[in-house]
């Protein structure tokens, strides 16, 4: 597993951020509020916080599918008014098109902003053969498992080699056993391209594991109730991880904060 290598290059920016749906009607509904923080070159944010606290709202402002109501996101020191594709944004859902095959699917994405070239073509093997779809590029998405057509959406938001990645739940349609081995891989891409990630999950162990810095939102309107720097020294196992102490310490203490009963009573 290759280690993090944060800089203190800040790719992106969130300022004081707000978001409201309907803003000053009688159905105004305030997604979250205030949100600050910086995501740093080669870093991996991971944004937990109840379902409907405005997580999936974020990342649609900060692919700039979304005005926000107050506040700014910046990439690369450019402020987000449109969605000009400066991110990569990868869902639960693949959406791969199934006339199409591995490759034309990684190719996609390319295509539409008219950067299919050879080269491009290339890169987008590459990153195929590299991280485990090797002999699938001419396969349908119907002839492969729910974690390779993962693997294919990823390798699709790779290859267009965007500033950050936006992962919104991307594994928890997956089983427990195949949900392990993506959080491991995915980590290690990441970290091999050097890419700056926010990953958004409800799952806290996916969150202390793959990240080096968790944001905990409380419920909606959501708000930073905390953000943690993960140290998990040397071990980088996805399995083994879990069973350390540092591991386990962060998770009790992101599980207070969550409140987590509040949640399954309401
Ligand atoms: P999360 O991803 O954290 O589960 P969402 O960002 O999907 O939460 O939603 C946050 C809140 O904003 C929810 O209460 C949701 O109902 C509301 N919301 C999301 N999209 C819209 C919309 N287009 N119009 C009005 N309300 C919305
Ligand atoms: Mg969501």
């Amino acid at each position: 597993m290759v280690k993090s290598v944060k800089s203190t290059e800040v790719v992106l920016q969130a300022d004081n951020v707000t978001m409201a749906f309907a803003a000053g009607t009688a159905s105004e509904v305030v997604a979250f509020r205030n949100i600050s923080f910086s995501l740093h070159q080669g870093e991996i944010l991971a944004i937990v916080g109840p379902s409907g606290c405005g997580k999936s709202t974020l990342f649609n402002v900060i692919a700039g599918l979304l005005r926000p109501t107050s506040g700014s996101v910046t990439v690369d020191g450019t402020l987000v008014d449109d969605a000009t594709g400066h991110v990569g944004y990868m869902l639960q859902k693949d959406l791969l098109l199934p006339w199409r095959s591995v490759l034309e699917n990684v190719m996609l994405g390319l295509e539409v902003s008219g950067a299919a070239d050879q080269a491009a073509r290339e890169r987008a093997m590459s990153l195929i053969n590299r991280y485990g779809l090797g002999g699938f590029e001419s396969a349908r998405p119907k002839a492969l498992s729910g974690g390779m057509r993962q693997r294919v959406a990823f390798m699709r938001t790779l290859a267009l080699d965007p500033k950050a990645i936006l992962l919104d739940e991307p594994f928890s349609a997956l089983d427990f056993q195949t949900r392990l081995i993506l959080q491991g891989d995915v980590k290690r891409i990441i970290r091999e391209q050097n890419k700056a990630a926010i990953l958004v999950t409800h799952d806290i162990g996916e969150a202390i594991a793959m990240a080096d810095r968790v944001l905990v939102l409380s419920h909606r309107p959501g708000t930073i109730k905390a953000i943690h720097d993960i140290d998990l020294g040397d071990e980088t196992d996805p399995v083994a991880v879990r069973r350390t102490e540092a591991f386990n310490n962060y998770f009790d203490v992101i599980w207070g904060e969550l409140d987590a009963h509040v949640e399954a009573a309401a």
